[in-house]
């Protein structure tokens, strides 16, 4: 039994095997600390990795299906990306008549010309329905909706154009 070892147990065979032995020593090693700093980059409990990581093969296994979706930084990058998202979207609604994306302080749709909002008859700026008041020069806003008389000018001129 041991001949037949001996003939296969050359000092190749027993190199080969160090070799081996020795690669797969330093790969659990480099294991380990990656889970160790990855752990660490997405805010997950480092020991608490570390000490699972050290189970060869299962212990990196199950880092990689439990760890942490994100990194730290890149999930406050992303909510501030969303935040600044929602608030790019915020300023703008859509036309009650066509749906087309309309800025909060547009008087007019720019596609069907729906009136969208009143004007400052002083300044010019684009007054909510239910102010009565312009919050950028101070000019009182009578009740009454001016641009009702326009709309009404407006509509007389297409229908003769038509
Ligand atoms: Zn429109
Ligand atoms: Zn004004």
């Amino acid at each position: 039994m041991s001949e037949i070892l001996s003939q296969f147990v050359t000092p190749q065979v027993q190199a080969a095997f160090t070799y081996a032995v020795i690669c797969l020593i330093a790969l659990y090693v480099l294991v380990v600390v990656w889970v160790a700093r990855d752990a660490y980059k997405r805010g997950a409990n480092v020991v608490l990795w570390t000490i699972i990581a050290l189970i060869p093969i299962v212990g990196v296994i199950a880092y990689c299906m439990l760890r942490p979706p994100l990194y730290k930084l890149d999930e406050t990058e992303q909510e501030l990306e969303v935040a600044l998202k929602q608030r790019e979207l915020s300023k703008y609604g859509e036309c009650a008549n066509c749906g087309y994306p309309v800025r909060d302080d547009y008087v007019i749709c720019p596609h069907c010309h729906q009136r969208l909002k009143n004007q400052c008859p002083n300044c010019g700026h684009a007054l909510d329905p239910s102010w009565d008041v312009c919050p950028y020069c101070a000019t009182q806003i009578t009740s009454t909706p001016q641009y009702a008389a326009e709309d009404e000018g407006e509509r007389v001129r297409t229908h003769r154009r038509a």
